[in-house]
């Protein structure tokens, strides 16, 4: 069957890009199913680096159908922009799909998202900002705009003009702002935007099931992560979409007996964005080290994330959570210089053992890891490429994870270059 999975099984930036773009040589679809410009993703092909933020990274291989799936929410001026850009460098962007069904993000998603985040001070979640969460909010409550609207302009005023006189007296009552005018949004998503983006709309379950039977290769490609889930993260510290495999089908319109392949990607350590309980967190020295070989900050707010040991508990989670068949291990290269790598195989909290996450929110942000420690390899590993070159302490590490999360991990990442990677 040709449907995979290449999803995130952490807190994100497990380098889930490369991973999609080394598979994407095989596929005719990548589909993004959750999330907005969010997501960040890096690509570094022939020493160039490509961040893509909302257009799957499947767009740098030119006999791939980028697919922007219903489940995502789409900024038409950041894709277009998004486009611009990638044409300016030579790639070609023709070929990308829309789903018709996709939310649009709308200027006064982005308003509200920034003044309620202003608004909540200290327990802000740190949003992006970018209208994602309010967008997806507006989709639930059923009062979203959608791509197709954009071909119907009398349907996308109605809509607008209805919306928008609740989100102008929020914006004015609650928080104090000027109000928007819907004059001037209908004319920049329907004069601006539209035209440009008409020829891309798509019924994309319709093209993709198309594709199943004529026996195509599809991946869908997550964004975010496996613990920023809406419903099976660390809740409310999460996004506003389902990066698992559920939200896969469901951001795709793709039924879960046509998945073959459901592939995880891992950091061989951990790193989180923003607030949320991290148990294997660092705070000393290590974590500079790990931040510095790593470059652990964001590809797009450019903020310094936090850094911890690999956790087998969350990774047996994730497993259970996506019904993951392999895992990708990405960053092996960063532990390069360690003489002791530590892995947490289960938490400790007020004399009681978790070797599951705790389900109770209260318990979690206080447990602390129970770690094996494993020898370092203390040796370059940007150079290998066969699993044989690998040192015995680095095969170690490799083996002592698989056994601890249950599934085989058939990659190992040792740089950020598209060829730097082993084959377990
Ligand atoms: P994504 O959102 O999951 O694709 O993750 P990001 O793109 O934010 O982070 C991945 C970063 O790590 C990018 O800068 C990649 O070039 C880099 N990267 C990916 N795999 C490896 C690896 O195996 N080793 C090293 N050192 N860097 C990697």
């Amino acid at each position: 069957m040709p449907v995979t999975i290449v999803l995130g099984t952490q807190w994100g930036d497990e380098g889930k890009g490369k991973l999609t773009d080394l598979i994407a040589a095989d596929m005719d679809f990548v589909v993004r199913y959750q999330g907005g410009h969010n997501a960040g993703h890096t690509v570094v092909v022939d020493g160039e680096s490509f961040a893509l933020q909302l257009i799957p990274s499947g767009v740098l291989n030119e006999s791939v159908i980028p697919v922007i799936g219903n489940g995502v929410v789409v900024d038409p001026g950041v894709l277009l922009a998004e486009i611009d850009t990638l044409a300016s460098r030579g790639v070609d962007t023709s070929r990308l799909r829309v789903s018709g069904q996709a939310h649009l993000i709308m200027p006064y998603h982005i308003e509200l998202d920034r003044v309620a985040e202003r608004h909540l001070g200290k327990n802000s979640l740190g949003t992006t900002k970018r209208g994602i969460g309010p967008t997806y909010a507006d989709k639930a409550a059923r009062i979203g705009l959608r791509v197709q609207d954009m071909l119907d302009p009398k349907i996308f005023r109605q809509k607008l003009d209805v919306v928008l006189k609740e989100k102008n007296a929020i914006l004015a009552k609650v928080y104090n702002r000027l109000p928007l005018s819907s004059d001037q949004i209908a004319d920049t998503y329907l004069n601006e935007y539209a035209p440009r983006i008409a020829p891309l709309i798509s019924d994309t379950v319709s093209l993709l099931h198309d594709a199943i039977e004529e026996g195509k290769n599809i991946l869908l490609e997550g964004a975010q992560a496996t613990f920023l889930d809406l419903d099976h993260g660390t809740y409310p510290f999460v996004t506003s979409s389902n990066p698992t495999a559920g939200g896969a089908i469901t951001g795709s319109g793709i039924g879960p007996r046509n998945i073959s392949r459901i592939i995880g990607v891992a950091k061989a350590y951990l790193t989180r964005v923003g607030a949320g309980p991290f148990p294997t967190e660092l705070f000393d020295e290590t974590s500079d080290v790990l931040v510095e070989r790593g470059r652990e900050f964001g590809t797009n707010t450019g903020r310094r994330r936090r850094t911890g040991w690999f956790d087998a508990v969350l990774l047996r989670q994730a497993v259970r959570l996506n019904s993951l068949s392999e895992v990708f291990l990405t960053k092996l290269d960063v532990l390069d210089e360690f003489e002791v790598v530590k892995v947490a195989t289960a938490y400790e909290s007020e004399g009681e053992r978790y070797d599951s996450v705790p389900y109770h929110q209260s318990v979690f942000h206080k447990v602390v890891p129970i770690y094996k420690e494993l020898p370092g390899w203390r040796c370059d590993l940007s150079t290998v490429r066969k699993r044989s070159d690998l040192p015995k302490e680095a095969l170690n590490y490799i083996e002592f994870l698989s056994a601890q999360i249950g599934v085989p991990i058939t990659m190992v990442g040792v740089g950020p270059s598209r060829e730097q990677y082993v084959e377990i």
